[in-house]
C-alpha cells in the first residue's frame, strides 16, 4: 500500500480557482448571493444554452425544487429510472409523492420503448405520471427529442437529471436542454466542483425566479420578514460560486480528459473477452464523467468482485455501478416496472477511475492491476 491511492473521481482544479476567492474575500462578499455567483449562473447558461439557472447548495436541492414547482404533491407518481444516485430521487419523498421506477438500457440510461409502452398504458388506466425524472448516468444521455414527443403526447413534467452529464452533448444539444428543469451537480466527484453545490436551470424566467425565491426563505417583498409560503436555505454561496467560476473556465478540457481515459481503457481492454464498454449512440458526445464497463464471468474468466478487490489491493478505488432503487430497503415497497437490465448492471458493472487529472503514469498502474486479474490478457 506504498503507492498513493488512485481514485474513481477526484476534484481537479484549474488553476484560477484560489485567485477568484481571493477576490472574494477582498471585497467581502462572504455570502450566499453576490457577484460570482450571478456571473457562475451565466456562465453555466451559456455554456448549457438553458436560458436561466438558479445557484444552489446542491443537486439534490435542485431536484427538490424542481419538484415543488412541478406542484407534485401527495398522491402524485413520479416516474424515474430505478439505477440511479439516491439524491436524483429522495426528494420525491420529501415532496410526500411516490415514486415508480423503471429499468434501464443496456447504456444505463432509463429504456425508452419500456417507457412509452407503460405510458400508453398508463393513459388507458388514467394513471399518468406528474412528472418523469430521466437521469444522465455516467454522462451518457437518452434520446432527448423522443422525450420531448412522448411529453407532448402524454403531458407530464420533464426533469432532466442532469447531475452527471455537464458537458454531455448529442448533436451539439446540452444534457437536458428542452426539459422543463435541468438539474445540476458540482459535488466534489462530479465533473466540476464547487467543493459542494448544484443548479437549476429552465428555459422558464419565471420559473426561475420562483426557484430562487424558494431557496432564500420565501421572502416577500417587505422591510420586515413576511411570508406567504415556506421555502429553504438552498442558495450556493459566492465562495463556493468563485471555485465554481475557475471551473468553468476548464470544463471543456476537462470533458476531454475524461474522454481520453475512457479512450484509453477501451483501446487497451476493448478487444478482451467478457469486457462491455457502454456504446456513444450516433450523434452523441458524452463528457465519460465515469468509464463503466461490464464483466460477463462466463467469457471473461473472472467476475466484477475479484477485480474490484484486486484494484483495491493495488490501492486503487473502483465501484460497482449504481444499485438500483427497487433493491434498496428504503425503496423496495414502491413499484418497479421492467426487467433485469438494471439488475444485471449492478452485478456485473464497474466504474473504473476515470479522474481527469489522471496522468500517464497513474493510467499505466491501473491498467498493469486490471491486466494481472484478467486471464485473457495473458498476464496471469
Ligand atoms: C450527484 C448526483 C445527484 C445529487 O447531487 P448532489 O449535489 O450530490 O446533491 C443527483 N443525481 C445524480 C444522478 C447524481 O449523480
Amino acid at each position: 500500500m506504498s503507492m498513493t491511492r488512485i481514485y474513481l473521481s477526484a476534484p481537479h482544479m484549474g488553476g484560477q480557482e484560489l485567485e477568484n476567492v481571493r477576490e472574494v474575500f477582498a471585497s467581502n462578499w462572504i455570502a450566499p448571493l453576490g457577484p460570482a455567483l450571478n456571473a457562475f449562473e451565466a456562465r453555466l447558461s451559456a455554456y448549457t444554452g438553458v436560458a436561466h439557472v438558479t445557484g444552489l447548495s446542491s443537486g439534490t436541492a435542485a431536484l427538490h425544487l424542481a419538484l415543488r414547482l412541478s406542484g407534485v404533491g401527495p398522491g402524485d407518481a413520479v416516474w424515474s429510472p430505478s439505477m440511479t444516485f439516491v439524491g436524483g430521487v429522495a426528494p420525491i419523498l420529501y415532496q410526500g409523492a411516490y415514486p415508480v421506477f423503471l429499468d434501464c438500457d443496456a447504456t444505463t440510461v432509463i429504456d425508452l420503448d419500456l417507457l412509452e409502452a407503460e405510458l400508453e398504458i398508463a393513459a388507458r388506466e388514467g394513471v399518468l405520471p406528474k412528472a418523469l425524472i430521466t437521469t444522465d448516468l455516467y454522462g451518457l444521455m437518452p434520446d432527448q427529442r423522443r422525450i420531448e414527443a412522448l411529453r407532448a403526447k402524454f403531458g407530464f413534467i420533464w426533469i432532466s437529471d442532469s447531475a452527471e452529464a455537464l458537458g454531455s452533448r448529442i448533436d451539439g444539444v446540452h444534457a437536458g436542454k428542452g426539459a422543463d428543469f435541468v438539474v445540476l451537480s458540482f459535488n466534489g466527484n462530479k465533473i466540476i466542483t464547487t467543493s459542494g453545490g448544484g443548479a437549476l436551470a429552465s428555459d422558464s424566467p419565471a420559473l426561475i425566479e420562483r426557484a430562487m425565491f424558494l431557496a432564500t426563505q420565501a421572502r416577500e417583498p417587505a422591510p420586515h420578514y413576511e411570508h406567504a409560503t415556506w421555502g429553504y436555505n438552498y442558495r450556493l454561496s459566492n465562495v463556493c460560486a468563485a471555485i465554481g467560476l475557475g471551473q468553468m473556465d476548464v470544463i471543456d478540457e476537462r470533458v476531454a480528459q475524461r474522454r481520453a481515459v475512457h479512450d484509453r481503457y477501451r483501446a487497451e481492454l476493448g478487444q478482451l473477452p467478457g469486457l462491455t464498454f457502454m456504446d456513444e449512440p450516433s450523434g452523441h458526445h458524452a463528457n465519460r464523467w465515469l468509464t463503466t464497463i461490464t464483466v460477463d464471468p462466463a467469457t471473461a474468466g473472472t467476475d466484477r468482485e475479484t477485480i474490484r478487490l484486486a484494484l483495491e489491493a493495488a490501492n486503487i478505488e473502483s465501484r460497482p455501478l449504481w444499485k438500483p432503487m427497487h433493491m434498496q430497503p428504503a425503496f423496495e415497497q414502491y413499484r418497479y416496472i421492467g426487467g433485469t437490465v438494471c439488475e444485471a448492471l449492478f452485478e456485473r458493472g464497474l466504474c473504473l477511475p476515470s479522474c481527469s487529472s489522471m496522468t500517464e503514469v497513474e493510467m499505466d498502474r491501473v491498467l498493469a492491476a486490471l491486466f494481472d486479474v484478467l486471464p485473457a490478457a495473458g498476464r496471469s
